[in-house]
């Protein structure tokens, strides 16, 4: 397909567009150098659901910053908010802000139970590892 057409609509969207990735179900990516135009990529951001998450935001929030990483343990979801606002800090305060708009639609009760019910999982079979030695 043509970079220069929306992924979505596959209309031509060379000045307004939005530079996004093409993820398949497993949130691996497809292809990172595709664009959706301004009118399309509304309509994702404002979608009720998003690959089974609350909205994309939520979504795009626990791949980037929590998916895979069982590094961390955490204690609420208002924790894990305020790990990944202090993440996306930067020297640009209007950049900063957009970002800020972006998180504040993200469901992080959604993405602490999620990150709790895997971690359960990793600690049970912890238990299982040690009981066999
Ligand atoms: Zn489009």
């Amino acid at each position: 397909m043509s970079k220069n057409l929306c992924v979505d609509c596959e209309q031509p969207c060379s000045v307004n567009r939005i530079a996004t990735e093409l993820f398949d179900e497993n949130g691996n990516v497809i292809d990172d150098d595709v664009y959706r135009c301004e009118d399309c990529e509304e309509k994702v951001m404002s979608k009720k659901e998003y690959n089974g998450w609350t909205n994309y935001a939520t979504w795009r929030v626990q791949l980037e910053f929590f998916s895979g990483h069982d590094d961390r343990e955490w204690k609420s979801p208002e924790e894990m908010k305020h790990s990944v606002l202090w993440d996306i800090k930067c020297d640009n305060p209007v950049t900063e802000s957009f970002a800020n708009v972006f998180i504040n639609n993200a469901n992080f009760e959604e993405i602490y139970d999620a990150w709790l019910a895997e971690h359960v999982d990793h600690m049970l079979e912890a238990e299982d590892a040690e009981g066999v030695l």
